[in-house]
């Protein structure tokens, strides 16, 4: 299995981090974290950049972090057009991991705010795809 139930448009078929998309199914958003060095990747990865080794294992990412920035798209790629305005950000969990995604269309984006507290979600579209979000903490 691939990531072919993953987000809106999925674009990588075969993918050693698989497992990602069946954790998520099962509401558990992960990580890798390399076993020899430490390093931990979100997105997963199958190999540690910082030391090359191939023994990795997963990690539930953190639940609190900070938004450390933000932007709203009002125009959509192919693929996303029925999706705007929406807002994607970059959550700061304060151990080195930072996640993308966007945020939850609950929040409104006169709220949204650098520095706000947050966590992530899995999310499940109405086509039966999944994804994760961020949220309001
Ligand atoms: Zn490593």
């Amino acid at each position: 299995m691939g990531f072919d139930k993953f987000g809106r448009k999925s674009f990588t078929a075969i993918t050693k981090t698989a497992k990602f998309v069946d954790l998520l199914g099962e509401g558990k958003i992960e990580g890798t974290v390399c076993t020899k060095c430490g390093a931990k990747y979100f997105p997963p990865r199958s190999d540690c950049s910082a030391c090359l080794s191939k023994e990795m294992e997963w990690f539930a990412m953190p639940t609190k972090g900070t938004l450390e920035t933000f932007t709203t798209a009002y125009y959509a790629p192919f693929g996303f057009e029925a999706d705007p305005p929406y807002t994607m950000g970059v959550v700061d969990f304060n151990d080195g991991l930072k996640l993308f995604a966007r945020l939850s269309k609950a929040i409104p984006i006169a709220d949204i705010a650098v520095g706000m507290n947050v966590s992530i979600q899995p999310l499940k579209y109405d086509d039966g795809q999944i994804s994760f979000e961020i949220i309001k903490a």
